[in-house]
């Protein structure tokens, strides 16, 4: 189609490009030349099992050509139609989605990602209730838009504070690990553990006055800040508190979604149903652009008589929305939720094992193909491998090693993240875990 030698992507990439997330004198970026199913190869022809599902996203795995054959038959029929249109993608995928979504969210606004959804979310919030006040976790990520950005908790919003949203209030996450309320009675009950936390939320709400707060907005498994899993009762208690002081629940399910957790949303966990619920990555499972606003239709009525004063030209762009129907016909015929669920299984069994092994690795957690490893120096004393915010030769040492024995894989600070695309077999999975039980020896050195 265009022409250019596979040898030249890196450097007439190198030449042009500004780097999203980068030092741009820093960057080294994988030439990446095509990808199947759980692996990729970059122009010299290696291979990575990709263990991170690109950037969480490729949920049914790569070159899945039911999904390619709908964008292209799009393309050929209607390749863009303004967000004003009615089209046949429109139609049906809202049919789709509604299969599958928590009962009750009927409503769907299309957006072109996760940030842009998460913006909307708060807008329909604050127009629903005429307040203004949004509340998140610090362990949160919502994406890197203004709005967006200002509503993350980690230290990703640093950068661009003063935040330009005013109304945002953080509040601390149910990590029991590193739990700020029990590190002198670890062993307190789930159930006490989360009552601590709700009755934490609900202090906040009532000294931010609950006529000011339009929404709590949470990841329903928070994802790059640590696969943090909510205890029992916590959803079920933060939806109590929603509808106690009037407040809008908004699940971001951005990357916790569609099948990632063995189930089709998070949420569905612990049978909450949120005001409103935020999608994209595995939505497309990123074959094109998209995410979803799912929302109650009382948060629509809201906007039968006024304006919803927003909007961007793609919104709802046809080869995305192609995409999205043919994503959700893909996992629904190859039952890969399911599937995720019963090979998340075999996932945690072996995250403990390494456990076991590995001085390193301070704790596990995993739901569905969603895992996580959090390194320390120190077991008894939770030293990270690498410092809140930075990082480490060690976790650099470590990366780089599984970079070279071909397994990609994403990592935070101190934490090495397991997210690979759902139709992943034990096999693909073991061949993972081997490479990452000899990097893990370069950790335990530091331990
Ligand atoms: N919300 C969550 C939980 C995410 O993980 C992300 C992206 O990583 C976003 C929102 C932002 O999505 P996007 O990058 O598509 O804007």
């Amino acid at each position: 189609m265009f022409e250019l030698d596979d040898q030249d992507i890196l450097p007439l990439s190198l030449e042009h490009n500004f780097w999203t997330w980068s030092a741009q004198g820093k960057v080294n970026p994988i030439p990446v030349k095509r990808a199947k199913g759980v692996y990729f190869w970059d122009v010299n022809d290696k291979r990575y099992l990709d263990f991170n599902s690109m950037v969480m996203c490729v949920n049914i795995g790569h070159g899945e050509e039911r999904v390619i054959e709908a964008m292209v038959e799009q393309a050929r029929e209607l390749p863009f139609a303004g967000p004003g249109m009615a089209t046949k993608p429109r139609a049906l995928l809202g049919q789709a989605l509604s299969e599958i979504v928590p009962a009750g969210l009927t409503r769907y606004l299309y957006t072109l990602g996760g940030a842009d959804a998460n913006e909307n979310a708060i807008k329909l919030a604050r127009g629903k209730t005429g307040k203004f006040k949004i509340l998140t976790r610090y362990r949160s990520y919502h994406g890197a838009t203004y709005g967006a950005i200002a509503a993350t908790g980690d230290p990703r919003r640093a950068p661009w504070e003063p935040a330009v949203m005013p109304g945002v209030v953080h509040f601390l996450d149910p990590y029991r690990y590193r739990s700020t309320f029990h590190r002198h009675n670890p062993d307190i009950s789930e159930e006490e553990f989360t009552q601590d936390y709700l009755n934490h939320l609900e202090e906040i709400i009532l000294y931010e006055r609950p006529e000011t707060i339009a929404a709590i907005m949470m990841e329903s498994v928070t994802g790059t800040n640590g696969i943090i899993i909510p205890p029992q009762g916590y959803m079920q208690g933060v939806r109590a508190l929603c509808d106690r002081y009037g407040i809008v629940m908004i699940a971001d399910e951005v990357m916790s979604g569609f099948g990632r957790t063995g189930k089709w949303f998070a949420v569905n966990h612990w049978d909450v149903t949120p005001d409103i619920m935020t999608m994209a990555k595995g939505l497309t499972s990123g074959y094109a652009p998209l995410g979803a606003v799912a929302m109650k239709p009382e948060i629509a009525d809201a906007y039968r008589e006024r304006t919803y004063e927003g909007g961007l030209t793609y919104n709802g762009h046809p080869i995305s929305l192609a995409a999205a129907i043919a994503t959700i016909r893909v996992m629904q015929e190859d039952k890969l939720v399911e599937k995720a669920a019963a090979t998340g299984e075999a996932m945690a069994d072996m995250l403990a094992e390494l456990k076991e092994r590995h001085p390193s690795v301070g704790e596990v957690r995993s739901i569905g193909l969603f895992g996580i490893l959090e390194l320390v120096r120190d077991r008894k004393t939770k030293e990270p491998m690498a410092p809140f915010n930075g990082g480490s030769p060690e976790m650099t040492a470590f990366r780089k090693y599984m970079l070279d024995h071909g397994v990609f894989l994403y990592t935070h600070w101190h934490t090495a993240l397991i997210i690979p695309p759902l139709p992943i077999t034990t096999e693909q999975l073991m061949e993972g875990f081997s490479v990452l039980d000899q990097a893990l020896e370069i950790t335990d050195q530091a331990a």
